[in-house]
């Protein structure tokens, strides 16, 4: 067993930047850390594009960025939320270059700002094609010289602790649901410990890797949004899943695609369907800069009409030094499957990418259970909903995991006792026999959630979808009860949840926006508001 005082699951950019916050805050308590894979392994360090964030007050301003991201959200966005993003999102920034991050600078010693998809302005930090890269990077080594922080690597969590696992009936009418750590499965022992704690956040990141292509590394798997579902907590808005429109296309490669940042087309690739025509302008008046659910659609929709796999991204116009200049891995990936940006286009396909919804949180970072705070991807905060204007994800989990630290520091002084908590039981389970059980099982999880809950839906699918992640769920779950835990399992049983919540949530939404489309319902609402489960 191990005991904390405040205990964050996952070291991504939302759970590093509390952590440091709250052991600075307080030197004498101790913040735990944990982590599935190494510590760097997050959707954060994949991040390409780069943070977006008003800089230059004289071309500028909050009212344009935050303009740019009621846009986005269609409707849903909560204007206070945004306004407290954009706002505090400036000082985010700062601390992290205060922390030892470098953003790219022009000549003029001035930061070097992109412009992505729905920016009305250049307000987008980088650091070349890798920014995410090295926020983590500056991030990690921050957290490591302060003493007070433990990081346990290779500790997968299984389940939030509450009442329920001492005995108490937990409905989703129960209005003091409590949260006391959680139980996690130490790798390198194999031992399922409990983790004692006063406060718990979860930042657990996406859950891309319920989709067959995805950009999103194979730790998003959407446990956080899972263990929350279980535990009666509140879901939000899970609908929502952006699809980003670029992602390398490579013929029989399965897994983690890779992603051509929409920062190409802002220094002005072009998309071009199987003849070379830029089609862009059919579909939109912002052509190749449109949002990205509008761009996604629009590749999808090329793809079907003329029967092919991927379109093409065009840079061969393009200055190639400036190009490698700002795209230095995208240029080398390239490169290393054959493709030279300067003389070929790159094939390019749709990709499971973010997702706008999760964990329902206030604009401190509460969920709906007691001493249990979310920030980053894996909550649903009221800034994105609809649609997610691009990077502006990087500073939602900077803002929130900040907010979720000033109102944990001062909820833990009232924290004064732990109940008597069970340790985990395996009583009547055994090590999996065949783990051929588990694989398949994802395999027609991925496929199914891309055939029928992919860039376009329809009831049909959607119902088609349900049924068949009905018996997906039975089955797991009788595997579970029977089986000792692996995290493929935990995985497996975390995503089937998550592709539920999404199916559930679209089943509700009886109109299409933002980034949900259904073409049984082509019209918006005139009233329309989040689904909460
Ligand atoms: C390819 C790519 C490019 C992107 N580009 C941009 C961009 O340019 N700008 C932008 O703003 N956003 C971008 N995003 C999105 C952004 O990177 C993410 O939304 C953000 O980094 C999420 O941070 P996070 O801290 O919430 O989670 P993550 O960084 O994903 O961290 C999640 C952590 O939770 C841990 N974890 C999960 N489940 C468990 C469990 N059961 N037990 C223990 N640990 C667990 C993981 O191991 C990991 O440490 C991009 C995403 C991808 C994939």
């Amino acid at each position: 067993m191990i005991k904390t005082d405040f205990l964050v699951i996952g070291s991504g950019i939302a759970g590093l930047t509390y952590a440091l916050k709250v052991a600075q805050r307080y030197p004498d308590k101790q913040v735990t850390v944990v982590t599935k894979a190494h510590t760097d392994e997050t959707n954060t360090k994949y991040a390409q594009g780069g943070i977006a964030g008003v800089t230059d007050f004289e071309k500028d301003s909050f009212e344009k960025h935050i303009n740019d991201t009621l846009i986005a959200g269609d409707g849903l966005c909560n204007p206070k939320i945004v306004e407290i993003v954009v706002k505090e999102g400036v000082d985010r920034i700062r601390e992290l270059i205060e922390w030892g991050a470098q953003f790219d600078k022009d000549s003029d010693g001035d930061y070097a700002l992109g412009k992505e998809g729905g920016h009305s302005e250049f307000r987008i930090l980088h650091h070349k094609d890798v920014t995410g890269r090295e926020m983590e990077r500056a991030l990690v080594e921050t957290v490591t010289k302060q003493p007070n922080i433990t990081i346990i690597k290779h500790c997968f969590v299984i389940d939030i602790i509450t009442q329920h696992h001492f005995g108490f009936l937990v409905t989703k009418s129960t209005t003091d649901v409590t949260c006391y750590g959680v139980y996690a499965l130490n790798l390198e022992t194999r031992q399922t410990e409990k983790i004692l704690a006063k406060i718990t956040l979860l930042a657990t990141g996406g859950n891309g890797q319920v989709y067959r292509t995805t950009t999103n590394p194979s730790i998003a798997t959407g446990d956080g949004v899972a263990m929350v579902y279980r535990a009666k907590g509140r879901i939000e808005n899970m609908e929502f899943i952006q699809f980003h429109p670029t992602a390398l296309y490579e013929a029989g490669v399965g897994g983690q695609a890779f992603l051509i940042t929409e920062a190409v087309r802002g220094d002005g690739g072009i998309l071009r369907n199987k003849h070379g025509e830029a089609f862009m302008d059919k579909y939109d008046d912002r052509k190749d800069l449109a949002p990205r659910d509008i761009v996604a659609r629009a590749i999808d929709s090329e793809m079907k009409i003329n029967g092919t796999e991927h379109v093409w991204l065009d840079c061969r116009h393009m200055d190639k030094e400036k190009f490698i200049h700002h795209f230095p891995n995208i240029y080398e990936k390239c490169l290393s499957i054959g493709i030279d940006v300067a003389k070929n286009m790159i094939p390019v396909s749709p990709a499971a990418h973010y997702s706008c919804g999760g964990i329902k949180t206030n604009e401190w970072g509460r969920t709906s259970i007691q001493q249990l705070y979310a920030a980053g991807e894996c909550a649903s905060t009221g800034l994105h909903e609809a649609n997610r204007l691009a990077s502006n994800s990087l500073l939602e989990a900077m803002v929130f995991g900040h907010r979720a630290y000033l109102d944990a520091v001062e909820e833990f002084k009232k924290i004064n006792s732990q109940p008597e908590i069970p340790d985990w039981d395996t009583k009547g389970t055994n090590h999996p026999r065949e783990m051929i059980l588990i694989t398949q099982s994802l395999k027609e999880l991925q496929l199914l959630m891309s055939d029928y809950v992919g860039i376009v839906r329809t009831d049909v699918r959607l119902q088609r979808a349900m049924k068949r992640l009905d018996l997906l769920w039975q089955e797991t779950e009788d595997l579970y009860k029977t089986t000792t835990v692996s995290p493929q399992l935990g995985e497996l049983r975390n995503m089937i949840s998550v592709a539920y919540l999404i199916v559930k949530c679209a089943q509700f939404r009886k109109e299409s926006r933002g980034l949900h489309f259904n073409t049984d319902y082509l019209f918006k609402n005139e009233i329309s508001q989040n689904i909460i489960l």
